[in-house]
C-alpha cells in the first residue's frame, strides 16, 4: 500500500487528525466486533482507496535519552520527520494555524521540498469558515497546495477526505499483485546493526534454492527475498533494510521505527535478533515495547551464543526472560549463527507462530470455555459492582482476538483481563502468538 507521512512540527494536531482520518475509515467494517487500539501507523480507507497512514508525532522516541545520547528535542522530531519522509510515497504537511508560521515549519517544509515527494499541506486548528482566510494567510508563500482543517472539532474534515484520496490516486502507484502462487511465511529482521541478521538469513537460506530476489513494489530500494525449504516457500521483507543499517556507525545509527512497524505489518512472524554480549539495550527495549504494543507476532533470537561460556548461558537467558516478563508468550531462540547452532528452530517456530495466529474459534467452544473460566475464578467487585460476562466472540483480526461483551467494562480490571488471556491460552492451546481479549458493554 502507498505510505502517507503526516509531518510537522509538534503540537500541531497531528495525532488528532491522525485518529480522525483513520476513525471514520474503520467505521466501514464495523459490523464485527472489532478492536480499536492506538496506532501510530494505520491502514486508512477511503471509498475505493486505501493506503498507510503514519503518525510522527506519536513517535518521540528520545524522551527518555540518557545525558550522552541527548538530542535537542526539535532536533529529535526532526530527524523522526526526516525518516519519515524517506519512506513515505506522499507526504501530508500539517501547520498549526493559530500559530500562523514558524521557523521550525519552514525547516520541515525545506526538508519536504528536498525529497521530491507529493506534498500537500493541511492548516489544523481553523475551526471554522469564518477564520479560514486570516489563518491560512502566512502559509501561502509556501507556495503548497493547501486546506484549511479543525482536526479537534471537525471542520472541512470532509473535504479534507476528498483530497487526500484524490492525492493517492494520483500518485498512481502500481498496485501490489496475487499471482496467485501460495505466498508462503513472510519474515522480518529487526535488530541493532552486527547483531547478526545477516548471518541468521544466511545461515537459515544455506545451500537452499533462492528463487527471487526482487526490488518490489511500492518501497524504494526494498528487497525481499523469496526462498524454499522442504517445498516450503519463505520470504524475508525488506533485506535491504538490514544490510543498509549495518553499514552506519552504531552510535550515529538509529532503528527505523517506521520501517519496523510497516515491515513488520507486511509479515507473518517477526524476529528480533539481540547479541548474546551486549544484551538488551535502549533501541531494543524500545522495539520489544512496540512490537508488544502492537501485538505483533514475535520471536527473540539471542545470537553469538558461542561467545559466552557454557555455564553462563542460562544466567544470560534469565535476564533476557526478565526484559519480557510483560508478554511472556515470547518465544527465546539461543542462536549461534556462526557456529550453525539453534538456526534450525526458527522457521519451524515461526510457522507454529502463524497458524496459532489464523486459529478460529466458535462461538460454542468459547462461551464454554468462558463458563468454565468464570467458575474457576469469579471477577473482583469493583465499586461495589461485579463485572457480568454474557458472552464472547472472536473478532475477524489478523491475531486471535476475542471480544467478551458484559454489563460494564470499565469494571474489569487488568490482572482480571491477563487471566482471562492466560486460561483462554491454556485452553485453546494458544502458546507464543500474541493474543487480545477486549472488553465492550452491552445491555
Ligand atoms: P547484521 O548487521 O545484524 O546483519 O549483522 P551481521 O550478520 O553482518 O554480523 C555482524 C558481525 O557479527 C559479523 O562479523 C558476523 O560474522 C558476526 N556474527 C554474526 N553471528 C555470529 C555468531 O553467532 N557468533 C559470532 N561469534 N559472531 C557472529
Amino acid at each position: 500500500l502507498p505510505i502517507v507521512a503526516l509531518v510537522g512540527r509538534p503540537n500541531v494536531g497531528k495525532s488528532t487528525l491522525f485518529n480522525r482520518l483513520l476513525r471514520k475509515s474503520r467505521a466501514i467494517t464495523h459490523d464485527m466486533p472489532g478492536v480499536t487500539r492506538d496506532r501510530i501507523y494505520g491502514e486508512c480507507q477511503m471509498n475505493d482507496v486505501k493506503f498507510d497512514l503514519v503518525d510522527t508525532g506519536g513517535m518521540v522516541l528520545e524522551s527518555e535519552a540518557t545525558p550522552e545520547l541527548s538530542k535537542d528535542f526539535e532536533d529529535e522530531i526532526f530527524e523522526q520527520a526526516r525518516e519519515a519522509i524517506e519512506e513515505a510515497n506522499a507526504i501530508i504537511f500539517v501547520v498549526d494555524g493559530k500559530e500562523g508560521l514558524t521557523p521550525l515549519d519552514q525547516q520541515a517544509a525545506e526538508y519536504v521540498r528536498r525529497s521530491g515527494k507529493p506534498v500537500m499541506m493541511l492548516v489544523n486548528k481553523v475551526d471554522g469558515s469564518e477564520f479560514s482566510a486570516a489563518m491560512t494567510s502566512d502559509f501561502h508563500i509556501m507556495g503548497l497546495d493547501l486546506l484549511p482543517v479543525s482536526a479537534a472539532h471537525g471542520y472541512n474534515l470532509s473535504e479534507v477526505r476528498k483530497r487526500v484520496r484524490q492525492f493517492v490516486v494520483e500518485l498512481n502507484l502500481p498496485e501490489e499483485v496475487d499471482d496467485g502462487i501460495e505466498r508462503g511465511l513472510r519474515l522480518t529482521m529487526l535488530g541493532r546493526p552486527n547483531a547478526g541478521k545477516s548471518s541468521i538469513i544466511n545461515a537459515i537460506i544455506g545451500q537452499d534454492r533462492l528463487i527471487v530476489s526482487d526490488v518490489a513494489g511500492t518501497t524504494r530500494d526494498s528487497i525481499d527475498v523469496t526462498f524454499e525449504k522442504k517445498n516450503k516457500r519463505y520470504t524475508f521483507v525488506d533485506t535491504a533494510g538490514v544490510r543498509r543499517r549495518a553499514n552506519i556507525q552504531d552510535h550515529l545509527e538509529k532503528i527505523s521505527v517506521i520501517r519496523a512497524l510497516k515491515n513488520s505489518k507486511r509479515s507473518d512472524v517477526t524476529i528480533l535478533t539481540i547479541d548474546i554480549t551486549l544484551g538488551v539495550g535502549r533501541q531494543d527495549k524500545r522495539l520489544i515495547e512496540f512490537l508488544a504494543k502492537e501485538k505483533t507476532p514475535f520471536i527473540v533470537v539471542v545470537n553469538k551464543a558461542d561467545l559466552v561460556p557454557r555455564n553462563e548461558t542460562n544466567q544470560a537467558l534469565d535476564a533476557f526472560r526478565r526484559e519480557l516478563r510483560i508478554i511472556p508468550h515470547v518465544p527465546i531462540v539461543m542462536t549461534s549463527a556462526q557456529k550453525g547452532v539453534g538456526i534450525g528452530k526458527l522457521l519451524p517456530m515461526a510457522e507454529a507462530m502463524r497458524k496459532e495466529c489464523e486459529i478460529r474459534i466458535g462461538t460454542g467452544i468459547l462461551n464454554r470455555s468462558l463458563q468454565a473460566v468464570l467458575e474457576k475464578q469469579q471477577p473482583p467487585v469493583v465499586k461495589r459492582k461485579r463485572p457480568k460476562f454474557f458472552y464472547v466472540t472472536q473478532a475477524d483480526e489478523p491475531i486471535p482476538t476475542f471480544v467478551f461483551f458484559c454489563n460494564d467494562h470499565t469494571l474489569v480490571k487488568s490482572a482480571y483481563a491477563r487471566y482471562l488471556e492466560n486460561q483462554f491460552r491454556k485452553m485453546l492451546g494458544i502458546k507464543t502468538a500474541p493474543v487480545n481479549v477486549v472488553f465492550r458493554s452491552s445491555h
